[in-house]
């Protein structure tokens, strides 16, 4: 095993560690290459979390949750990716992401849908994304209509996770009135019908096999008002404290990335003991050590970043993780992940560019961190823009603190 870092786990945490410990050793390990291969969302592993107690931990206890903190999921995703991405990936997104949207902002009606679909074991889609709309999210062109009651949702997201399996949908469109009149943006949560809400597409992609990304059309699908999601700011700043919700989904996101890294770390640490070359195991060569040392240095900090940030409160009585500390730890983790993981491929020569082995697949999956929620390049003008206390040129009105450059500069 690398080397285990507490970084000051209370016994509580430590005990919850051990039991993911076990149950992805024991039960997710022996799945994860089939996953891969058969690119099936894994229904009988979410059944299992859900047994073991391991989906909506973050919920109150009184919607059938745990009360868990954000550190007890982590703790829980970190033991996952080491065995599978797709697992953790779940985890992620039934304790976070669209999970601490609704518990934050939603009315009784929408927790309690949510909770019940997260307990039965849905994994809740967030739909975001559109083609013409990535990074710059605010070009979002999906529109809500209002008429009375109901809002009428147009329009297509892609590259959304689990598209196709996921019933429980966050879905993010500009907000027109009764009037045309353009209101902002707004959260609205609907479940999966295959008239309104449909799969268009499903996304081949490179790893993360068994987890579906996918193309979302929507047509005139009706959302009852009391199911729109609404921070007290209401629509114009609303999107804006509704992503904030995101920087909880961030920290899971890095996560799975350090997870990725110390399962690869593992196997490279008892490969290097067993594979003998020039007469003596290859781990005794100075050149292979210095390599082990800096990636267990990477990991280690990942780990301190992303446990750090999975504790901290962002400004303002903000009920998710500090927005710096979320993106600094993603970035940092996301990219040392990438390199932890090439380097353990590295270790094992030809063996470790085959199929039989885990490496591969791990190297496939963990590409993905830099990219998925928010790339490595937006995260980094996120943190230079509140560094610099100015509104950046290549950021939108709404995401990036005031006073602009123009401001400061008069
Ligand atoms: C596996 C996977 C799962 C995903 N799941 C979801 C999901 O569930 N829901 C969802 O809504 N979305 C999801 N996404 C989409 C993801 O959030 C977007 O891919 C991401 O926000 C980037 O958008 P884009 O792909 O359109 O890239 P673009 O925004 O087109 O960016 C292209 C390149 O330009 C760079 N760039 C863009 N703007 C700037 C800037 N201002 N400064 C510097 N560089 C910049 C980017 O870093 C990137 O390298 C997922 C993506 C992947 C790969």
């Amino acid at each position: 095993m690398t080397l285990d870092v507490s970084v000051g786990l209370s016994p509580s945490e430590l005990a919850l560690q051990a039991r993911a410990r076990d149950f992805s050793l024991r039960v997710v390990r022996p799945r994860a290459a089939a996953i891969d291969r058969d690119e099936q969302f894994p229904a009988d592993i979410v059944k299992a979390l859900a047994g073991a107690g391991f989906l909506g931990m973050t919920m109150p206890k009184a919607l059938g949750g745990q009360d868990a903190s954000y550190l007890d999921a982590v703790l829980v995703i970190e033991e996952m990716a080491k065995s599978c991405t797709v697992t953790s990936r779940i985890v992620v997104e039934t304790n976070m992401g669209a999970i601490s949207t609704v518990m934050a902002y939603g009315n009784p009606a929408q927790k309690e849908l949510a909770a019940r679909l997260v307990l039965e074991g849905d994994k809740p889609a967030i739909c975001i994304t559109e083609p013409d709309a990535g990074s710059d999210a605010m070009a979002m062109t999906t529109r809500a209509d209002k008429r009375g009651d109901v809002f009428i949702i147009n329009g297509k997201k892609h590259w959304i996770t689990g598209a196709g399996v996921s019933r429980l949908h966050l879905i993010f469109a500009r907000v027109f009135g009764e009037r045309g009149d353009d209101l902002g943006i707004g959260g609205f949560l609907a479940v999966r019908d295959d008239k309104a809400l449909r799969l268009t597409k499903r996304e081949k992609t490179m790893g993360l096999r068994g987890m579906p990304e996918g193309e979302l059309t929507f047509d005139n699908l009706e959302v009852p008002a009391n199911m729109v999601v609404m921070p007290p700011s209401g629509f114009k700043r609303g999107f804006a404290d509704l992503m904030n919700a995101y920087n909880s989904q961030r920290v899971g996101a890095g996560t799975v990335a350090m997870g990725i890294a110390g399962g690869a770390l593992d196997h490279a640490l008892a490969w290097v003991k067993q594979r003998e070359q020039f007469g003596r195991p290859i781990g005794e060569f100075q050149g292979l050590q210095w390599m082990l040392a800096d990636m267990q240095t990477q990991l280690t900090a990942s780990r301190l970043m992303l446990y750090q940030a999975a504790r901290s409160r962002g400004p303002d009585g903000s009920a998710f993780p500090d927005p710096m500390l979320a993106a600094q730890a993603k970035i940092f983790a996301s990219e040392a992940a990438i390199k932890i993981v090439h380097d353990a491929l590295q270790f094992f020569g030809a063996r470790g560019y085959s199929r039989d082995l885990p490496l591969e697949r791990m190297a496939r999956d963990v590409r993905m961190f830099t990219i998925g929620g928010g790339t490595a390049q937006v995260l980094r003008t996120l943190v230079a823009s509140k560094m610099l206390g100015w509104k950046l040129p290549q950021t939108r009105d709404g995401y990036a603190p005031k006073p602009s450059i123009r401001d400061a500069a008069e």
